[in-house]
């Protein structure tokens, strides 16, 4: 779609006309990338230039214009997106979102008026993506026409039209609100609706509010908290809700323990970094636990801990009581026990067939081949990878499916703790929900043990059980979902971002509706709202 914009790629039969230009005649290519600017997915794709000026020159000196000009469309263009102050920067020292921002530049600075951007946040953290997204309703506002190509229901919230695509054709267009309001079509897609829009349609059941609406957070901040002035006006004051019970310290079987573990990469030498510094944590048999922190705070470092891949400069791991560190423990039987999938982790598969990639794992920790290969089919059909799969190339699969296979070779091995560091990173909506399912499946199937490292704080609200915080190398906050992301602002100052039912939570307690911020997940803010409207939550509660 987007690439027949600017004539990047031709339609076979049908028209695209941009500016009245018919994009299969190559005399009006030129005019045509001139009107419509491309940002693409990978921010490192995009620089072309040492400096960021050099960067969002490039266009405009392409033209061959007088160099007092391109000096004022790049002092422009860099205002417009606010990197005015970068100016001078190496455009490698940028972070990603400021990188998609220098990008957005270069396309002003060429005098496009239409910028389309072709998921342009899926690689950032939730931060940038704020920020790239404050940008582009600037430059819109602007006078600007912005095509935003994205996975991401709640960034298409605030748009004056949503075009809604299931294999190759138009499926539905028209308002946000048109759009968002037909769950059966964006199911169809593999789209979810926009968390307010849930939290709308929950609030509608409950009789908290009429109608269900199709609104942004702030907007449904606004719409809940007046449908609540009107309630209070008639009615008596709600009272406050109870904080709910803070969440009990897990009885379970404590499996694997960290104590005070400190390290250190490339210590005594001059690229020395400090990374743990003092990190302790127990984990219970059969939890869900999600580990947190802003990029470089070390989570990929603590997790390699868990199953000795990296050892600790001082304190202790203990798996089952018993110190990994000690004498007679062995390696290779930890790491049985304690399975690590990887980020990405299908960049490991390497064998000829699926079937000898899973029983790979298994058979190097000395099962027999019989062994190895029936543990390698129950877990490929654990993960729901069938047998027609078995003797293909493993790179021939999807990356959906080939990440399923490489669960599957760890899970092969049996493990009492999973470890998975961002297993949903770079998976479409539809490929995540099918991987945190799976993870579900194992843990009721195997009462399994589950340590999760992620960036998305909805997935951590939504799957997990409790949320380490990492900060500067410690454990700054360690609790349930709804506790940890109820002190916002502490959340915010950790360099990370809350669930979009926080946030709402939040908003609507600073516009005074007396609502308990103990809730992470859609369902536990819309309870919390409707405890807030008074008893049972509604206009229909006896
Ligand atoms: P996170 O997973 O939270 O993004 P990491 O554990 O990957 O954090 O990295 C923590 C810090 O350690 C970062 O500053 C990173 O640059 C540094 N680091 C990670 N791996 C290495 C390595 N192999 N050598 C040197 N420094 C590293």
């Amino acid at each position: 779609y987007a690439k027949h914009l600017n004539a990047l790629l031709l339609p076979r039969t049908g028209t695209v006309l941009v500016e009245g230009n018919d994009t299969r005649e190559p005399s009006l290519w030129r005019a045509i990338r001139n009107a419509v600017g491309m940002v693409f997915q990978n921010p490192d794709n995009q620089i072309i230039g040492t400096s960021v000026e050099e960067d969002v020159a490039f266009g405009p000196e392409n033209k061959n214009l007088p160099s007092d000009v391109i000096q004022r469309k790049v002092a422009d263009s860099l205002e417009a997106v606010g990197l005015s102050a970068w100016r001078k920067a190496s455009s490698h020292s940028l972070s990603g979102g400021q990188k998609q921002r220098v990008a957005v530049a270069g396309v002003l600075a060429s005098d496009s008026s239409c910028i389309v951007l072709d998921e342009p946040t899926s690689m950032l953290d939730p931060v940038s993506r704020r920020s790239l997204m404050e940008t582009l309703h600037r430059l819109h506002e602007a006078g600007n026409t912005i095509i935003l190509i994205t996975h991401y229901a709640e960034e298409a919230l605030g748009t004056d039209r949503v075009v809604l695509m299931d294999q190759g054709r138009v499926l539905l267009q028209g308002s946000p609100e048109e759009v968002f309001s037909q769950p059966e079509a964006l199911a169809q897609c593999g789209v979810r609706a926009p968390r307010t829009v849930e939290l709308a349609r929950l609030l509608a059941e409950r009789g908290v509010l009429d109608e269900p609406v199709v609104l942004d957070a702030p907007a449904l901040v606004e719409h809940v908290a007046r449908a609540y002035d009107e309630r209070t006006a008639t009615g008596p004051a709600a009272r406050p809700a109870p904080a709910a019970p803070t969440g009990e310290a897990s009885q379970a079987e404590v499996l694997l323990e960290l104590r005070d573990v400190r390290f250190t990469y490339g210590e005594g030498t001059a690229q020395e970094v400090s990374v743990l510094d003092g990190v302790s944590a127990r984990i219970h048999k059969g939890e869900f636990l999600s580990v947190v922190g802003a990029s470089g705070s070390g989570k990929t470092t603590l997790v390699k801990h868990m199953n000795g891949l990296l050892k600790a400069a001082s304190g202790d791991v203990l798996f089952k009581g018993g110190s990994i560190y000690g004498k007679g423990a062995q390696l290779g039987e930890l790491r049985r026990h304690v399975g690590l999938v990887f980020q990405y982790p299908e960049n490991q598969l390497f064998c000829k067939t699926v079937l000898e990639d899973v029983a790979f794992g298994p058979k190097n920790l000395g099962m027999t081949a019989q062994e190895a290969e029936t543990s390698a089919r129950r877990c490929l059909e654990l993960v729901g990878i069938g047998p027609e799969y078995y003797e293909m190339s493993p790179f021939d699969l999807s990356g959906g499916q080939m990440r399923r296979v490489a669960v599957a070779g760890v899970l092969a091995m049996e493990p009492d703790v999973l470890v998975m560091d961002e297993p949903a990173a770079g998976l479409d909506p539809r490929a995540k929900a099918r991987m945190f399912d799976l993870i579900n499946r194992i843990r009721d199937e195997r009462d399994l043990t589950v340590v999760l490292v992620s960036h998305d704080m909805e997935d951590v609200a939504d799957y997990t059980d409790r949320v380490l915080v990492l900060h500067d190398g410690r454990v700054a906050v360690d609790g349930a979902p709804r506790e940890v992301f109820g002190d916002v602002e502490r959340m915010r100052e950790l360099g990370l971002d809350v669930p979009e039912a926080v946030r709402v939570l939040h908003e609507l307690r600073e516009r005074g509706v007396p609502v308990s911020c103990s809730a992470a997940t859609v369902p536990e803010a819309a309870r919390v709202i409707a405890e807030a409207f008074g008893e049972g939550g509604g206009r229909d509660a006896s």
